[in-house]
């Protein structure tokens, strides 16, 4: 029998390993069969190891393709467009945009273009909200382009009767919910603690323990938010402790901001071994504190970045770079290009359970890359990457040259 062909792609190549390290190749290839990364080398030791294989030459840096942990698919159209307090920002502008995903024809519509718009940007993979609605939720699973994780918000109380009439809360419905869709691509997606009594969130919590599913939902992103979940949960020592005593949290966890946190409930999070998807740029658009990486750090937190759209004014994963280089170097904090490109890759796809098929171009690994403007010279590499991320957000979500997924490129690159 016939070996699958093998495709070389010689490029400089860029992979990201850990916080502190990544390897450089600045004339290399990476072979690619039946989708998977198959190996990686010199031009020579390739060449020789695969002679006749198809060689595909890219004029920039391959790297491998952004993980966005926490974003959500409904909000992309409106990414930016509003701002405010937290709790206004959602009664006003977001909740009604929400609203207009009863009608399945627009979901289908919107899905498409946030999909494209996000390869476009290099994001081939993340976590990400739906609306309340059953029908969108199952449009953004039907639709998928790269590899996602996706879940129906559930919003019990606190909400208007439009949204909350539509949530899947209940244990017989989110039950069935569970059952019908595929639980690789399912999340458990509280929207937050004020739009769920204790009891609803022990469902969710009961229900992603039985089926080993994700869970995701939003901790303590804003100091109004604080004090109205003090007010709906007496009982609760903390904000934390409202998602502990409900079971919701896990390894499989993944809370976005945790920025108002108090040492007992970071202890809490890494004792659970819950991730944080941090979103610098959505905290910043909404004038939120700044979230305290060193506090992630001294509590040996895992956690990845996210660009929170539609809050985040941006879905590329560089303008989130950008941000969060900006938002810690300015309080004092040294944040190294190294963990910033792990955090944007391969720490988020170790999030959503991933680590061993996506993330970084290791063999055995999807394919899915991009490739990115410039040949850097090793010792300029830092220097290179931290100018990638420089520019306006248009620039920046369309500075790609190429987005391939497993091992098949994206066309047409120019759709936006
Ligand atoms: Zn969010």
């Amino acid at each position: 029998m016939l070996a699958a062909p093998v495709q070389l792609h010689r490029a400089a190549i860029l992979n990201p390993l850990d916080p502190s390290s990544w390897n450089y190749r600045e004339d290399g290839v990476c072979a690619v069969q039946k989708g998977s990364v198959l190996a990686s080398g010199s031009v020579a030791s390739m060449l020789a190891e695969f002679p006749k294989s198809e060689l595909v030459e890219h004029d920039g840096v391959l790297l491998p393709g952004f993980t966005d942990l926490h974003c959500h698919w409904v909000q992309h159209a409106v990414r930016g467009a509003y701002s405010g307090e937290l709790l206004q920002w959602l009664q006003e502008y977001i909740w009604p945009e929400e609203g207009r995903f009863v009608d399945e024809a627009l979901a289908r519509k919107q899905v498409k273009t946030f999909y494209s718009d996000m390869l476009r940007a290099g994001t081939v993979m993340g976590l990400s909200f739906s609306s309340v609605h059953r029908a969108a939720t199952e449009v953004a699973l039907a639709e998928m382009r790269g590899d996602w994780v996706v879940g129906n918000a559930l919003m019990a109380i606190n909400a208007p009767a439009y949204l909350t009439r539509y949530s899947q809360h209940e244990a017989e419905e989110l039950n069935t919910f569970v059952e019908n869709v595929s639980k690789e691509h399912y999340a458990i997606t509280p929207r937050f603690a004020p739009n769920m009594r204790a009891q609803d969130l022990r469902v969710a919590g009961q229900i992603a323990d039985a089926q080993n599913l994700l869970v995701q939902t939003h901790l303590a992103e804003s100091r109004a938010e604080l004090c109205w979940v003090k007010e709906l949960f007496p009982e609760a020592e903390s904000y934390t402790d409202v998602y502990d005593r409900a079971g919701l949290l896990g390894p499989r966890t993944v809370l976005a901001h945790c920025i108002e946190m108090s040492d007992a409930e970071w202890a809490c999070l890494a004792d659970r071994g819950s991730w944080v998807a941090h979103c610098p740029s959505s905290n910043e658009a909404l004038g939120n504190s700044r979230m305290p990486l060193e506090k992630l750090r001294e509590y040996g937190i895992p956690w990845a970045l996210a660009s929170d759209i539609g809050a985040g004014p941006s879905h590329s994963m560089l303008h989130v770079l950008q941000r969060f280089f900006a938002v810690h170097e300015s309080a004092g904090l040294e944040v190294s290009a190294t963990e910033g490109l792990y955090r944007a890759t391969l720490a988020g796809a170790a999030a959503m359970g991933r680590a061993a098929v996506a993330g970084n171009l290791m063999p055995g690994k999807r394919a899915d890359f991009i490739v990115m403007p410039g040949k850097p010279k090793a010792e300029d590499l830092t220097g290179w990457f931290r100018d990638l991320c420089e520019g306006k957000t248009e620039e920046l979500e369309r500075r790609p040259l190429e987005t391939w997924l497993s091992g098949k490129r994206i066309e047409p690159q120019g759709v936006s």
